[in-house]
């Protein structure tokens, strides 16, 4: 940052966070609703970081459990649908009655019939409450056909459309979420948590100081380059690459998962709208994690052959087709493996946090909450008034961008 704040506006504040994706929102309201004097920093456009590429998916713990063993991180996701379902009819913590459901149910399906380990973990005791044999009339459409050999299972996992979630988390509080000119237009400092951290920003010739009791980092990939600017190298980051595939045309609507031979479904597949409402496939699972070092047309090849394999009887071949390379961002793993649940830690002043799942955006409030109760970091009794500051806007959906399909 190159001029100087001396003569700006002070505002002091409880904490301030920087990411406006999933988990910063989530944030934001939870500590707003509790009396905490709180605002966002957004470098870029709401949802433009993963959560735009999500499929949307609020995980109930199912997915990861498919080796048949239960893990640490399907019992800390088990929670996550029922505590969205209230948030999504006004009863949970925060009300996102606004935001478009695509889907009440994901489905799993196995293409023939599933090895007899697979079938005794499907009619276990904890895997019976949250799944459902499906029967072949409630069985979604694509899989009504004399062709299809294999089972269908409900899962207890609605699907959210992103671009609606990220508005109805904002809306309420878009006096508190301001655009930053990043990195030229902030600088933070922050060293010891008995001490305010001190954020400058200057923006379009505007000019602000910001006082905080606390830092939050909830920037995705960007946490990286904001533990750096603070000085520091720790908690270090991973990043997991995916490359995703969008197929559009005149395809069913299907929100599923298909078993494969690994812990990891064979491939997972959302179905969303292009903007004149035209279907889009939105795949991914096994076949964007091993399609990274693949082409674009490589690996669209391989995905028309997953398709063609697994759904012999539709017509792909009037699709049309695209890639989109994107980076998870994680806490870093010893084995570089998913994170088992969410991650949050404190250091002198800095909370840094990765969901590692939208879906564990409650989750993670829940440990920023319980960090903040730990430092003695109250709400402080006077209500901050906020300047008028500039907004950053919404990132579009992938699938809508039509640039992307040409
Ligand atoms: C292809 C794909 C599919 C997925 N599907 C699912 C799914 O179905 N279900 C599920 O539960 N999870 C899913 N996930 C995981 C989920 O998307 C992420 O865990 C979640 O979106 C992470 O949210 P976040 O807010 O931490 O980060 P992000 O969404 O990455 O947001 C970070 C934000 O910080 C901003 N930022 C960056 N640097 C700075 C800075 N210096 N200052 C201020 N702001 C900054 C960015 O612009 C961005 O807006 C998927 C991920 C991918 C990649």
């Amino acid at each position: 940052m190159t001029s100087s704040t001396d003569q700006a506006p002070t505002l002091s504040l409880d904490v301030v966070i920087f990411g406006g994706g999933v988990a910063g929102l989530w944030l934001l309201s939870r500590l707003r609703r509790e009396g905490y004097q709180a605002v966002l920093l957004e470098a870029d456009k709401l949802g433009s970081g993963q959560t735009r590429y999500a499929q949307g998916i609020v995980h109930g713990g199912i997915k990861y459990a498919l080796t048949g063993t239960l893990t640490p991180a399907t019992r800390a996701v088990a929670a996550m649908p029922g505590r969205w379902r209230d948030c999504l009819c006004g009863t949970g913590e925060i009300n996102l009655r606004q935001v478009r459901l695509l889907a009440e149910h994901q489905y799993l399906w196995s293409t023939s019939r599933l090895s007899s380990r697979m079938a005794g973990f499907f009619a276990s005791k904890l895997m019976r409450s949250r799944t459902r044999t499906v029967g072949e009339a409630d069985r979604p459409e694509v899989f009504h056909h004399p062709q299809f050999t294999g089972q269908v299972y409900r899962l207890d996992e609605p699907i959210l459309d992103t671009a609606t979630l990220v508005r109805t988390l904002a809306e309420p509080h878009r006096d508190a979420i301001w655009a930053i000119d990043w990195p030229e237009g902030v600088r933070c400092e922050a060293a010891d948590p008995d001490q305010m951290a001190v954020i400058e920003l200057s923006l379009g010739g505007q000019q602000l100081r910001l006082e905080a009791k606390r830092l939050v980092l909830a920037a995705g990939k960007g946490n990286a380059a904001l533990l750096a600017a603070l000085g520091r190298s720790a908690p270090p980051m991973q990043l997991r690459p995916l490359q995703m595939v969008m197929a559009r045309g005149a395809l069913p609507v299907l929100y599923a998962h298909c078993l494969g031979a690994s812990a990891n479904p064979r491939i997972t597949i959302t179905t969303h709208g292009d903007q004149n409402g035209q279907p889009v496939w939105y795949l991914g699972g096994q076949l964007a994690e091993e399609g990274v070092g693949r082409s674009a047309p490589g690996q669209i090849k391989v995905a028309q052959q997953e398709l063609a394999d697994l759904f012999p009887w539709l017509d792909f071949s009037d699709l049309q087709w695209a890639t989109l390379a994107i980076d998870r961002a994680e806490a870093r793993q010893p084995d570089g493996q998913r994170p088992e649940s969410v991650f949050a830690a404190e250091d002198g002043g800095v909370i840094t946090a990765w969901p590692t799942k939208l879906a564990l955006s409650p989750l993670l409030s829940d440990e920023v909450m319980a960090l903040l109760t730990q430092g003695a970091v109250d709400p402080s009794p006077v209500p901050v008034k906020l300047p008028h500051w500039p907004h950053p806007g919404y990132a579009p959906l992938p699938w809508q961008e039509e640039e992307r399909w040409t």
